[in-house]
């Protein structure tokens, strides 16, 4: 029978990995641990002079002598003991987190590709590592592959598992790493999706802490109607009193919830059912008039050209922007113009709202675009939305 703290779990399922339980099997107890250690010494070499491995091996002295180590990235909720620190032939590098999905390794990545590269450069030997070596310090090393071989997440991680076969970083740290591909290996702060997992960060503290707390202060944007630095040519106003509430950059844009097509024609209207279609092609063409039918209803904004129609504007959600008054102490209410007082919107920290297209947003900011009108200031000419 197992005692507690033995066996080796995700932070995510409490359930063991499937690779570490191959581990297990196969290398009798290498991976599990009898108190509060890492287990015995494990660590793998992935390239030349790059180590990934557990806290045992990075506590050794001898294992850090023996595979020549002259630099140590920790990824973990405590840093390495003193004497380790201290040590005259070691450069060292800590960031505290922990092995749980919605931990933000994101930020960390760049400055640890960062570290793993000088210290490459310097032909220095590198270890990285977490506890077990199987989460946190995995997500580094893959990030640092992903960027050094401009590997896609799947190929690097292959790569390092062929090196490491119990290397599995915990689900919301595998979509941070796709993110931080996806951004070309590095923090791209205009990228939507980015913006997204900023927002949810900021919700998670406000769910807990009820007030936006400082360090999460940047996702809320300068109010456009006063920062007149690079102005945007489209801007949305109150549509009752012309204020500028938001530019087009702040809306986080969405695509009319893909519903299977299949799902509305098959619920049969009143009267006598439709013949059913008489062949594939007959029911695609179905589908296809059906989709522009949608669309044509989902998207007034066409203007913007084709890439813009096949967005969704029934609801304007937008980030966070410093005239919402009200969103740095409520976890959720409504949003008023601030200078007319009329009801815009509403906004949500921790529940997901719902555009009338189906589709949902976590945090959600939203103008109901019958309040909103789109001024496209440049070329003088006001376009309502
Ligand atoms: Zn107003
Ligand atoms: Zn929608």
């Amino acid at each position: 029978m197992e005692q507690p703290g033995i066996r080796v779990t995700t932070a995510s399922s409490g359930k063991p990995t499937p690779a570490v339980t191959q581990g297990k099997r196969k290398d009798s107890g290498q991976l599990t641990r009898d108190d509060f250690d890492g287990g015995p010494v494990s660590i793998d070499e992935i390239e030349m002079g790059l180590f990934l491995g557990n806290l045992t091996a990075a506590t050794h002295t001898e294992t850090l002598k023996s595979f020549k180590i002259t630099h140590i990235l920790t990824l973990d909720s405590v840093p390495l003991p003193q004497h380790i620190v201290e040590a005259s032939f070691l450069t060292t590098k800590y960031v505290q987190i922990a092995d749980m999905p919605r931990a933000d390794i994101l930020q960390h990545l760049e400055a640890c590709v960062e570290f793993i590269t000088s210290a490459l450069d310097q032909q220095g030997n590198v270890l990285v590592h977490c506890y077990f070596g199987v989460s946190r310090s995995s997500s580094a090393v893959i990030a640092y592959m992903m960027k050094r071989h401009n590997l896609d997440f799947q190929a690097a991680f292959e790569l390092v598992r062929s090196k490491r076969r119990f290397v599995q970083p915990n689900a919301g740290f595998v979509t941070q790493l796709k993110l931080y591909r996806r951004m070309g290996c590095k923090i791209d702060a205009s990228c939507q999706r980015y913006k997204m997992h900023r927002l949810r960060l900021a919700g998670e503290q406000m769910r807990k802490a009820k007030i936006l707390p400082q360090g999460f202060h940047s996702v809320v944007n300068p109010d456009p109607d006063i920062t007149r630095e690079n102005p945007e040519p489209n801007v949305f106003r109150c549509r009752q009193c012309r204020r500028v509430l938001a530019t087009k950059s702040h809306v986080l844009e969405h695509k009319p919830r893909d519903r299977p097509v299949e799902e509305r024609v098959i619920v049969p209207a009143p009267g006598p059912p439709p013949p059913p279609p008489t062949s594939a092609a007959q029911c695609r063409i179905e589908q296809l008039s059906e989709r522009l039918r949608q669309a044509s209803l989902g998207s007034p904004g066409q203007e913007d050209g084709p890439a813009a129609a096949t967005n969704c504007r029934r609801i304007l959600f937008v980030e966070p922007i410093a005239w919402m008054n009200r969103i740095m102490h409520n976890e959720q209410g409504r949003l008023y113009c601030p200078k007319c007082e009329k009801k815009l919107g509403n906004f949500s920290w921790v529940n997901a709202c719902q555009c009338p297209c189906g589709e949902t947003m976590t945090p959600a900011f939203y103008l109901i675009p019958s309040k909103v009108e789109l001024s496209k200031t440049v070329q003088n000419v006001q376009t309502t939305v």
